[in-house]
């Protein structure tokens, strides 16, 4: 390089010029962050606080109790050995909701949906105008085993329906029969009150959801697809009012407006050569599967800020405590990824932004001395909307790179579902019901991580939404299908008033 010493002052120049250059290109970012972070607008409501409702705590809470008592217990491969349970479970229903059980309600079954096997119910409440699209709420009142291993660990026998002043205890009471028994006690009262709705109002109570719904909500929703229903919006269980959302000191109520779909595959590995383990080749079945499920974990699938995600940050970013997350947030085509990152260290920030990939069985050889020729793993996975099973599978078999390795999709794939609009009218008149209930949350869209019968209907409406909104921090969201499930009787007591509000808001007159 020449840079002799008649060159310095043309190279101070060029440098000092160079550096105003720099400074006037900071400062116009520094500009151009701030104006983004100003135009970053809330996109929360104001709306009056919904009216308090004269309930009878101890009444409601008791027959939530009850309905907890009644083990419906879904377990897979069963022969439905438990379906005494499912149909005491219904009398329940008809004997402490009478209101719900009579005309103008109708309440379908099985029959109706082609199989009487299916135990699902179908309450149909008809509105005054039948040219307006209805309404659907979904719950189900199936609930997850209890491995007896864990039921010492329960604070209360979990189908003990226990109930003290602050709690009501049991499998069910998060998932989700707190949501089947609160849309009967809503729909009780209003008919009490002598609301009619204009709207149609549906209400489909699965009973199989926990093992995918196949015989239940997929049945009623192919019966309101021959009948030629039209629905204005569909509301199912999903999201929460989660306390502790990162960067956000105010609780989140998270609406999910989409969710990730499922796959698993079956790896095999297999060699010609075995024998005795005494003079191994160099690669055996087990160290070439292993080989291929590191290249997996360690290539995973890249993280994209898309869809759901960007919805949720646009709801939540200006709601955000610290200044420079905003303006991180605001100006995501700059930051995007320092947010990817920030995300990504959390397992359900990671989960938000990729398919997740995960090996979680293994199995091969037979004998400790004896050279195994085949080798097996099964990865779970789960599908961010936009990825399909075949790009999945495109990008599983690139990374293994190596034909020795049969890739297998297993049967009950499914991929994700549409995402629905959060700037819709009926997103909109979630968000205002549930500001309304709950005055305290920021509402922002996200996508579910689970599963929820209500992909059965994508083909019914576009409107999916899937909350219930009860609060819960980050480590209550493990007593779902876990130890202690329990709801607070606070925040039963509020999910019957807002559904109430619902029905009123979406299928009320004046409101269509
Ligand atoms: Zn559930």
């Amino acid at each position: 390089m020449r840079t002799g010493s008649r060159h310095l002052p043309r190279l101070r120049t060029i440098c000092k010029h160079g550096a105003i250059g720099l400074s006037i290109a900071g400062v116009g970012l520094i500009i151009c962050f701030t104006i983004n972070a100003n135009r970053f607008k809330s996109r929360q409501v104001r709306v009056p606080t919904a009216p308090q409702v004269d309930l009878n705590a101890s009444e409601l809470t008791e027959r939530l109790s009850g309905a907890i008592k009644i083990a419906t217990v879904s377990t897979q491969n069963s022969a439905r050995a438990d379906l005494p349970k499912f149909v005491e479970f219904q009398s329940y229903l008809r004997a402490v909701f009478p209101d719900v059980h009579l005309g103008p309600l109708n309440v379908l079954t099985g029959t109706e949906f082609g199989d009487p096997r299916n135990l699902s119910l179908l309450y149909h409440w008809p509105g005054s105008d039948p040219a307006l699209p209805a309404m659907l709420a979904l719950a189900h009142y199936d609930v997850v085993p209890v491995e007896p291993e864990t039921v010492k660990l329960w604070t209360h026998p979990p189908f003990a329906g226990h109930s003290d002043d602050e709690f009501v205890w049991g499998r069910g009471a998060l998932d989700s029969k707190d949501s089947v028994c609160a849309w009967m006690e809503a729909a009780t009262y209003l008919r009490r009150e002598g609301f009619h709705p204009e709207r149609s109002i549906y209400l489909a109570l699965g009973h199989d959801e926990e093992l995918g719904g196949l015989n239940g909500n997929k049945r009623i929703a192919q019966w309101m697809h021959a009948q030629g229903i039209r629905l204005h919006l569909i509301i199912d269980e999903g999201g929460c009012i989660l306390n502790g959302f990162p960067g956000v000191s105010r609780p989140v109520a998270l609406i999910g407006i989409g969710e990730k779909g499922y796959a698993s595959l079956e790896l095999s590995a297999r060699i010609a050569m075995g024998g005795h383990s005494s003079m191994p080749p160099n690669e055996t079945a087990i160290g070439i599967l292993a080989a291929g499920l590191q290249r997996l974990q360690t290539n995973p699938l890249p993280t994209r800020l898309d869809g759901g995600a960007n919805a949720m940050l646009d709801f939540v970013g200006p709601e955000m405590d610290s200044l420079l997350s905003r303006l991180a947030v605001a100006n995501r085509w700059c930051f995007s990824p320092v947010v990817k990152r920030l995300l990504e260290a959390t397992p359900s920030g990671n989960a938000a932004l990729r398919t997740t990939v995960v090996p979680t069985m293994i199995r091969g050889g037979i004998k400790e001395n004896v050279l195994p020729t085949s080798a097996l793993a099964t990865l779970n996975i789960r599908l961010l909307p936009g990825d399909t099973i075949e790009s999945l599978l495109a990008q599983i078999n690139s990374t293994l790179n190596d034909p020795r390795i049969d890739v297998r999709l297993l049967p009950n794939a499914r991929e994700a579902p549409p995402i629905s609009d959060p700037l819709a009218e009926s997103f909109q008149e979630l968000q205002r019901t549930v500001t309304s209930v709950y005055p305290e949350v920021i509402v922002a869209p996200f996508v579910l991580v689970g599963g929820t019968d209500s992909i059965h209907y994508v083909d019914l409406c576009p409107d999916i939404y899937r909350i219930t909104p009860v609060r819960l921090n980050q480590s209550e969201l493990t007593r779902i299908h876990g130890i202690d499930e329990r709801i607070a009787r606070r925040d039963y007591i509020d999910l019957v008033r807002f559904y109430i509000e619902l029905m009123k808001n979406i299928a009320g007159p004046s409101k269509s």
